[in-house]
């Protein structure tokens, strides 16, 4: 795998400003955590040339474009300050620019994440995160895929994701895997809870199946 994980490859129009007061981190933070502990977010010397790796997000309500996603190459923490997160107020996969502003910039995935919300309306959360076992049982496993010629962080990226969620017909949320971007898996649903059981569910069966 030559592509480098966490480099951040759209165009990013970042305004640098504290995290407003009212946002809360706290639920974020606790099923990141939780992730961390199952080694599907992190950051590991053994793993992506030391790279930090997975991301979380959460729309900042029911009906915005808006959301808060952690922030780029904050792996290594647990668990994240509010100086930590970041809110992309707007992205065009076409153009492959983000609007962002936060103490932060964004994490490099963080167009992957406009693009399920954009395109499934009801998701509230999504968690990206890299797990071999799910990844490498992709197919066992039966999962929905993305062609391994599609990079992640590019606009063909946020095109696939867009067809997936369209032909897939996820109801209300979903789990996803991305061969091209080694160990990448996502998982969105109406609530941080859901998005991480799907991750789990399916880490239980890809386990069974080793
Ligand atoms: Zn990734």
């Amino acid at each position: 795998m030559n592509e480098k994980e966490g480099v951040i490859k759209y165009h990013l129009n970042h305004i640098s400003k504290p995290l407003p007061q009212t946002i809360d981190v706290s639920e974020l933070n606790s099923w990141r955590s939780i992730m961390i502990k199952l080694e599907l977010i992190g950051q590991n010397p053994t793993r992506y040339e030391g790279l930090g790796f997975g991301n979380i997000s959460q729309r900042l309500s029911e009906t915005s474009h808006s959301f808060i996603i952690s922030g780029t190459q904050t792996g290594h923490l647990d668990p994240l300050g509010k100086n930590d997160f970041c809110i992309v107020q707007a992205a065009d996969p076409k153009t492959n620019t983000l609007i962002s502003e936060g103490p932060c910039k964004p994490s490099s995935e963080a167009l992957t994440h406009a693009s399920v919300y954009l395109e499934a309306p009801e998701t509230q959360a999504i968690i990206h995160a890299h797990c071999p076992s799910i990844w490498k049982n992709s197919s066992r496993l039966q999962l929905a895929s993305i062609d391994r010629e599609i990079a992640y962080g590019t606009p063909e990226m946020a095109d696939a994701v867009a067809q997936l969620i369209d032909t897939q017909q996820f109801n209300s949320g979903g789990i996803f895997s991305m061969l091209g971007h080694e160990d990448g898996i996502v998982a969105f649903a109406p609530t941080l809870k859901q998005a991480a059981e799907y991750l789990i569910n399916s880490l239980a069966k890809a386990l069974a199946l080793e």
